[in-house]
Formats: structure tokens, C-alpha cells, sequence
């Protein structure tokens, strides 16, 4: 692992947040950074270029699992990678597919070899194991890749929690030796290629432990044994409450080396990505801002806005009046209510656009005030403006 491969450039001076660059094979990510998720090799309703020019996205996630169903990685890997397939210049991270396959599919039985599980599209059967995940994320040419986890559903026991997590980081070794083994030997078995010579790809290995701290401890410090270049953190937003997501992230990030990104998966609401950030997070990525889009909830400076809202019919103000994308600088209120009314496919792209657009903002307000020091300031504004809205 190059020794530049992730710098920290500034630290608060009251919480653990930090501001950072991440050089990956496609391009250096500031940090801390939101990735938007493409689930199908795609942010719905947006085109690649508004990713990139308009709202100056670095890095996109995609789904391993999706992905191998459909259309396959073999095919991506033929067709030059993910980034050629989707013409995506900047970094893409890849998830093991562990979430998925405990969430998404049936019939899956976990062993210690891997899991088998039934596709959600046709019921046939496949097999995940910790090497073939990272065959399919290499065919994918992925510069960030996860190693495959087994993310328990909340709540389990302690005792089922202790026997998954000592899986997970069982498969956890396996992955890293076996993707050691795989980039030092490349023409053994070939996989897209990174675009800058020289440039490396990432394998991070994945917290679990479900919401119990002791063991949230115990599966970082075996994991900080492999030596990983990052580390994520899972098993987040699988039902738990919120606030014990966040002991989760605080019982585990003393333990992980501070030189190291840290990526929890899968938060959060616009007001919890300071409360990430403060506790050394460095990278999150959530459904919230598409998923939300779609349904007719759009997150602005001043709170959530319900586009249904009859309040809206004729209102001439943009969705939020301090936001500069092109849905609020274009477009009312009332024209967005009616579209969305009406079922119109341009709804979905506007509304996307703009909740995009207010994560990756507030994440820009982030690593600024702590470049400039004032993130304390800034952590306690949004815990105020929150305690406001109740
Ligand atoms: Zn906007």
C-alpha cells in the first residue's frame, strides 16, 4: 500500500473529525466525503456527467451483489471494468454483497466456506465465499473493495452476534490473503485494470458485532491485525435505534489506526453526517437522498420539505432558497408539486438532484469548518437547529 494513499490534512481540535485526501487509482477524494449510492451501476434518474460536472461527485458506490446477477462480472470485465461499462471517470467502491444477500435474498444458508443464497430475480442458486467476492469486485476493477461480511439482522443475541462476527473476521483474513496473493500475481487470472500506473486498488475489512460494544471492540482489534488500508464499519441501519448506531461507531473508532480511513455503511440523515464526522468517520454513503427524492422528500437548510403538500400548489420559491443546483436555481415549488402529482419521470430527476446536492453541500460545510478550525462551532449549530425542529 503506497504510503500517500491517505492523508490527513487537518484534525478538529475538540472531536475526533478530521479532514482528509484519498488517492485512489480514479482520482483523490477529499474527505470527509458522501458517496451516492448506484445501486445497478447507476444513480437513478441521473446521468453520469451530472455526477460529475454539476455536482462534482469523486466517488459512487455499487453493488457487488446487483451486479453479479445482473448482467454479470464476467461481462463487466469483458466490456473494460466498471468505470469503461458506466463511463464513470472518478473512484467507484464496491460492497462485498454481504448486505444484499442478508437482506435481499431467500433461502440462504451460511457456512464457514461462505454463504449460499438464491437470486431475488429468478431463484437460482449462488455462492459467495471471501474469494470469489474479491474476484468479482477485481472483474469489476472496483479502487475500493469490501471483503464479504456476514451483517446480522437487528436484534440477534450476544451469543449469535460473538459466532457471526468471529466468521466475519475468519473471512476477513481469507479475503486479504487471498487478494494479496491475486494483485501480486495478476496474469494467473486477469481483471480490469486501474487507470493510473502504479495506482492501487483497496480492500477493507468490515466491523461487526451488531449492537453489543464488546464485541464491536474485539472484531476491530482482530482486524486491525491484517494491516488494511481502511476499515468500514457495518452492520449500521439494519433497524437498530439510531442513536445506538452511533455508540457503535464510538466503541470501534478508538481502535482503529487513526492514519486510516474509516467508512460507516449505510448512514445517515443529513443532521447525523456531522455526528459521523465527529466521531473519525470519514466516509458514509446512504439511500436517503435518492431514495427519499423519489417519494416527495426533500431534505433543505431549513428541514424536510413535503412536495405533496397542497402549501405548494402555487408557491414560486424554489425547493431551497440558499441551494444553488439546478432544480432550485430552474424551477419552483409548485412546478415540482405538479410533476411529482402528476407522475412525471422529470420529477424524480429533479428532486434526485437536489437532495444529492444537499448531502454533498453539507459535507463540503463539514471539511471546511474543519480546515478552518471552526467545526466545533459548526457541530453545535446543527445540534441547536435539530433541538429547534424537535
Ligand atoms: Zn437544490
Amino acid at each position: 500500500m503506497s504510503q500517500n494513499w491517505f492523508e490527513v490534512v487537518a484534525e478538529c481540535r475538540e472531536t475526533r473529525a478530521r479532514a482528509g485526501l484519498l488517492h485512489t487509482p480514479h482520482g483523490t477524494i477529499p474527505t470527509p466525503v458522501f458517496m451516492p449510492v448506484g445501486t445497478q451501476a447507476t444513480v437513478k434518474g441521473l446521468t453520469q456527467r451530472d455526477l460529475d460536472q454539476d455536482l462534482g461527485v469523486t466517488i459512487l458506490l455499487a453493488n457487488t451483489y446487483h451486479l453479479y446477477l445482473r448482467p454479470g462480472h464476467e461481462l463487466i470485465r469483458q466490456m473494460g471494468g466498471l468505470h469503461r461499462f458506466m463511463s464513470w471517470p472518478h473512484a467507484i467502491l464496491t460492497d462485498s454483497g454481504g448486505f444484499q444477500v442478508f437482506s435481499l435474498s431467500s433461502l440462504r444458508k451460511i457456512t464457514e466456506q461462505g454463504v449460499v443464497f438464491q437470486s431475488h430475480l429468478n431463484g437460482d442458486a449462488h455462492t459467495f465465499t471471501p474469494e470469489s467476492t474479491v474476484d468479482v469486485q477485481l472483474a469489476y476493477g472496483s479502487d475500493i473493495l469490501m471483503v464479504l461480511d456476514e451483517c446480522p439482522e437487528f436484534p440477534v443475541s450476544h451469543e449469535y452476534a460473538r459466532e457471526s462476527m468471529h466468521r466475519t473476521v475468519r473471512w476477513a483474513n481469507r479475503a486479504t490473503k487471498y487478494y494479496n496473493d491475486r494483485i501480486s500475481r495478476p496474469e494467473k487470472s486477469p481483471h480490469a485494470p486501474p487507470v493510473q500506473p502504479g495506482a492501487v486498488q483497496a480492500l477493507f475489512p468490515i466491523v461487526q458485532g451488531s449492537t453489543f460494544p464488546d464485541l464491536r471492540r474485539e472484531c476491530a482489534a482482530a482486524l486491525v491485525d491484517l494491516d488494511a488500508p481502511g476499515y468500514a464499519i457495518g452492520g449500521l441501519s439494519v433497524g437498530e435505534p439510531r442513536p445506538l448506531s452511533m455508540q457503535m461507531v464510538e466503541a470501534t473508532e478508538d481502535l482503529l489506526p487513526r492514519h486510516k480511513p474509516r467508512y460507516a455503511m449505510g448512514v445517515g440523515m443529513p443532521a447525523e453526517l456531522p455526528e459521523y464526522v465527529a466521531r473519525g468517520v470519514d466516509m458514509m454513503d446512504c439511500v436517503l437522498p435518492s431514495r427519499n427524492a423519489r417519494n416527495g422528500y426533500l431534505f433543505t437548510s431549513g428541514g424536510r420539505l413535503i412536495i405533496k403538500h397542497a402549501r405548494y400548489r402555487d408557491d414560486p420559491r424554489p425547493v431551497d432558497e440558499k441551494c444553488q443546483c439546478y432544480t432550485c436555481s430552474s424551477y419552483s415549488r409548485a412546478y415540482l408539486r405538479h410533476l411529482f402529482q402528476a407522475g412525471e419521470m422529470l420529477y424524480s430527476v429533479l428532486a434526485t438532484r437536489h437532495n444529492l446536492r444537499r448531502y454533498l453541500d453539507i459535507m463540503r460545510e463539514i471539511r471546511q469548518a474543519i480546515l478552518s478550525d471552526t467545526f466545533p462551532e459548526y457541530l453545535r449549530c446543527v445540534r441547536a437547529a435539530c433541538a429547534d425542529a424537535g
